[in-house]
């Protein structure tokens, strides 16, 4: 595949300042498909200079013509859509189709809806003898997953752009190509130079030194907690703000008188969708005693449906996972819930392929709220379906995590699993089979993070307030 061998800074690709190295590795056949340059704290330093020196000017364009510029972004992404579904399908492994769709196709809408908001959004207020305003917070370090290569990028540098920020990206070292053809995009869009910038590289070296630098105002992090944490700490230490999108172990809550059979689809469909490697999938299923061997049969039955394989072969519903690590990790928790006495009634810690960072879609029965997969963010293709006796029970059960990203609720009517989810310490949950909005705020409750994501409550993570009193 096509890399660029250097980081985009202000306005243009430079040589790295050093001479280190990543290997982006396709996960469905374990072969190298380029390099791209490992960033060192020099690189990060020059991009930071960039979008500090960019800043005054970005922040003085008039909101209509920055929304303008969001627009003809979308636009280039919607032009090379082909490219970078292909790109995705590469470097993380997920299904074309999937890519198409969810990858490449969120966060167009995305990108769309930070268009329109920065056109109509009111950046200033006036409440009583004072006008409020609502100004760029300044330079953004933006730090991204690989779950979702571009759709991370774009939920983070839309709003930034939208606010009248400027920006500089550590994205994943697993999904780095993504995150180039991301930069070509906004420099055919004609964003002008400094505004964004990219720095490749490794969490510990360049994500660590962008994460830290002085001459950034605003943290944004979505990955682990382990990091997050981490990043929480630098920032608090420096008085900066910051935004954390952590882990999930979202409840699938199906109360009496829901339709079952839909909802159990539904259910395993969303852990099995990205290979499980979403923050907010529903990976813990609660059914009432009296459906839950029904639930379990339609779980196992529908489980195995998931094809593994080739992810550019249209008959794949499921592709790797994003690399050996992960995969040794996602197995790793496969035979603890074995040992730990859960029932295993598909899948299992067996490589389903010869080559490839391939786990089998799987789902275990008898799971108990102590059970470390009950707990723990697995992070692949893992279904536990656990046992409840009434409401209260599977309340309980639902909120007994530290995380509280995502969510879900089925009943017998809307007003049923609404009341259900206002009980839910979380920070989404869909309603009998409710669809993403790329308006609605996204983020954690408890250790699933800080701040929110999307919409307008995710543009104003990047604005300050000022008041000036007549
Ligand atoms: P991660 O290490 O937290 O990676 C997220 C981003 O942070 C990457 O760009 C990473 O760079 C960077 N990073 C790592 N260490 C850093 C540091 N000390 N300072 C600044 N930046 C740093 O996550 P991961 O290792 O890829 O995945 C591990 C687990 O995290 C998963 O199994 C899953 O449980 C969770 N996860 C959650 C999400 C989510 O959407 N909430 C997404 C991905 C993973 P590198 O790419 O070089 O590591
Ligand atoms: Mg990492």
């Amino acid at each position: 595949m096509k890399a660029h061998d250097g980081m985009y800074i202000d306005g243009a690709w430079r040589p790295a300042a050093g001479r280190d190295r990543i290997e982006v590795v396709n996960p469905a056949d374990e072969q190298v498909i380029a390099e791209v340059p490992a960033g060192t704290a020099e690189d990060v330093d020059a991009a930071v200079r960039a979008a500090r020196a960019a800043l005054p000017g970005w922040a003085a364009v008039p909101a209509p013509e920055r929304a303008a510029l969001i627009e003809a972004l979308r636009d280039v992404l919607v032009a090379r859509k082909g490219e970078i579904v292909a790109t995705v399908t590469a470097e993380l492994g997920s299904p074309l189709g999937f890519s198409e769709a969810v990858h490449v196709g969120a966060p167009i809408a995305v990108a769309s809806s930070y268009a329109s908001l920065a056109a109509s959004y009111a950046f200033e207020e006036r409440l009583g003898n004072s006008t409020v305003l609502l100004e760029p917070i300044g330079v953004v370090a933006a730090i991204t997953p690989w779950n979702y290569p571009l759709h991370q990028i774009v939920a983070k540098v839309a709003p930034a752009l939208a606010a009248g920020c400027t920006l500089v990206l550590k994205p994943a070292e697993d999904t780095p190509l993504t995150a180039q053809l991301f930069a070509e995009a906004v420099h055919e869009a004609g964003i002008p130079a400094g505004v964004f910038n990219l720095v490749t590289g490794t969490g510990p070296v360049a994500g660590q030194a962008l994460a830290a630098h002085e001459g950034v105002d605003l943290v944004s992090f979505t990955g682990s907690t382990a990091v997050g944490r981490q990043i929480g700490a630098t920032a608090g230490a420096a008085v900066k703000r910051v935004a954390l999108e952590l882990g999930g172990k979202s409840a699938n809550v199906i109360l009496p008188g829901a339709d079952l059979a839909k909802a159990v689809a539904a259910g395993v469909g969303h852990v099995m969708n990205n290979s499980g490697q979403s923050c907010n999938a529903l990976t813990r299923m609660l059914v009432h005693r009296d459906e839950y061997e029904e639930a379990v049969s339609l779980a196992a039955a529908a489980a195995a449906k998931y094809a593994s394989g080739d992810p550019t072969d249209p008959g794949t519903r499921l592709g790797p996972v994003v690399n050996a690590k992960q995969r040794d990790r996602v197995r790793g928790y496969i035979d603890k819930g074995i040992k730990e006495g859960a029932r295993l009634v598909a899948g299992g810690p067996e490589a389903p392929h010869a080559q490839g960072y391939f786990v089998a879609p799987t789902v275990f029965a008898d799971v108990t709220p102590d059970m470390t997969i009950a707990q723990e963010e697995i992070f692949g293709p893992v279904l536990s379906i656990l046992r409840y006796e009434d409401e209260e029970d599977a309340l309980r059960i639902a909120n007994g995590t530290v995380y509280g990203l995502g969510g879900a609720v089925w009943a017998a009517d809307e007003e049923t699993a609404a009341a259900f989810a206002r009980r839910m310490d979380t920070g989404q949950v869909d309603i009998n089979g409710g669809r993403f909005n790329v308006l609605a705020p996204f983020g954690g409750y408890k250790q699933s993070g800080v701040g929110r994501e999307l919409g307008p409550h995710g543009l104003a993570e990047y604005l300050q307030t000022k008041s000036l009193q007549f």
